[in-house]
């Protein structure tokens, strides 16, 4: 802590679990001391600030997220001095508001309210269309891509269509690594409880919901076929509307290969009705009587599970309920990768690319030593670049930034 920086105050407790300041490191490698010499560089002329700075909590880590926390500043000049003589690696930062940010222990902070954050949690490697012989090792486009367009379905399906709030409301923010959160710091939300954020996210995971959430109880009895079955129908809204659109289409498209396979596997009458009265199932299914014929009664519901999979946003449920936790602070360096967490408000998100728009340090022509451990390419800032296993070479800056904080390149100065 240099001597220009003011300590905020610190409630005393007994024995502090996390340490709140730097602690002396036992052997700091060379790569590491470089790296913070770079964030330390970068944060002279750029201070990430989140909303109400001074109600906010910090969490700062060298070798990992958060290594010292319950840290507050009192304006952005005190945080940026703080970044440029400690150079943290990670930083973070809480999506709570409190009266004393760094009070200890939690319940002598003053909780004032909290944004409500949803952190998207999906791993895209080996998904169909994505093996996982394709997915780059270090930073795959393929899986950020996947994550953003994840990003952007929860907030123009779910948080837009079903809850109503506004395109104003919402922000993604890139987390710097393999990812995206989606953040909403409207009053609405400040007070919510943490069942109500709970509820949230089980209702965007679908966590809860199975094809028995959508069809009666009586569904598949002799009783209800006569008299009809009203499920999801055409007009309906939230998940109902996804799911009648969902099994519309199958139903339109599905081939007799497929409804002989798992997990459909129709036979006999059954193939044949699905074939020659297909207009019918489809008006059936507008109106919600899925029972009405055998062959769409019998393939219903394993079509509302693969609607519940197809929609379904999967989220860490823990960041969204524990309005304790720290998050990726926005305009921050990703101590994992060297690239910037980036605020995207909604025009901006779709067009944004990580690999090209969230280098911290994109001049190509500045180079630096490096000695790759790995071999491999990869586009960043839209300029294809290799580094091969044991070979020196002068890499970009964004390229050694990148390996070298993957541990996977070491300095050749
Ligand atoms: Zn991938």
């Amino acid at each position: 802590m240099g001597s220009g920086t003011k300590q905020p105050q610190i409630l005393p407790v007994k024995s502090p679990a996390v340490p709140t300041t730097m602690q002396p490191q036992a052997a700091v490698s060379k790569e590491t001391a470089w790296l913070r010499a770079q964030f330390a560089n970068f944060y002279r002329s750029s201070v990430p600030v989140p909303s109400d700075l001074q109600r906010r909590e910090f969490g700062f880590g060298i070798n990992k997220k958060i290594e010292f926390r319950h840290k507050g500043f009192r304006d952005q000049g005190e945080l940026q001095r703080y970044l440029v003589e400690e150079a943290p690696l990670f930083m973070s930062f809480s999506a709570a508001r409190y009266r004393d940010p760094a009070g200890r222990p939690m319940e002598r902070k003053g909780f004032l309210g909290s944004d409500l954050i949803f952190d998207l949690d999906k791993v895209y490697s080996g998904e169909p269309g994505h093996p996982a012989e394709e997915h780059h090792p270090v930073a795959c486009a393929y899986c950020l891509n996947r994550s953003k367009q994840d990003a952007l379905r929860l907030c123009d399906e779910f948080l837009f269509s079903d809850l109503g709030f506004s395109k104003n409301d919402a922000f993604l923010n890139f987390s710097g690594s393999k990812g995206f959160h989606v953040h909403i710091e409207s009053d609405s939300v400040q007070q919510l409880s943490q069942d109500a954020r709970r509820q949230l996210a089980d209702f965007i995971g679908a966590n809860e919901l199975s094809s028995e959430s959508f069809l009666s109880a009586t569904f598949g009895e002799e009783s209800i076929r006569k008299v009809g079955f009203h499920g999801p129908k055409k007009g309906e809204i939230g998940w109902k509307g996804r799911i009648h659109a969902f099994v519309r289409k199958r139903v339109a498209e599905i081939s007799e290969g497929e409804v002989r396979a798992p997990p459909f596997e129709l036979r006999g009458k059954d193939v044949i009705e699905l074939h020659e009265r297909r207009a019918e199932l489809l008006d059936a299914v507008d109106r919600g009587l899925y029972a009405a014929f055998k062959s769409l009664e019998k393939i219903t519901p394993a079509l509302i599970t693969q609607a519940l999979q197809h929609y379904r946003v999967e989220l860490d449920k823990q960041v969204t309920l524990d309005t304790g936790r720290l998050i990726r602070l926005q305009g921050s360096i990703h101590g994992d990768t060297g690239f910037l967490a980036k605020k995207l408000l909604w025009a901006q998100a779709a067009s944004f690319e990580p690999l090209r728009d969230a280098l911290a340090f994109p001049k190509l022509t500045e180079t630096v030593a490096i000695v790759p451990s790995v071999s491999g390419s990869i586009v960043l800032g839209g300029q294809v670049m290799e580094y091969n296993e044991g070979t020196r070479q002068d890499a970009p800056m964004a390229l050694a930034v990148l390996l070298v904080a993957k541990k996977k390149a070491v300095l050749a100065l």
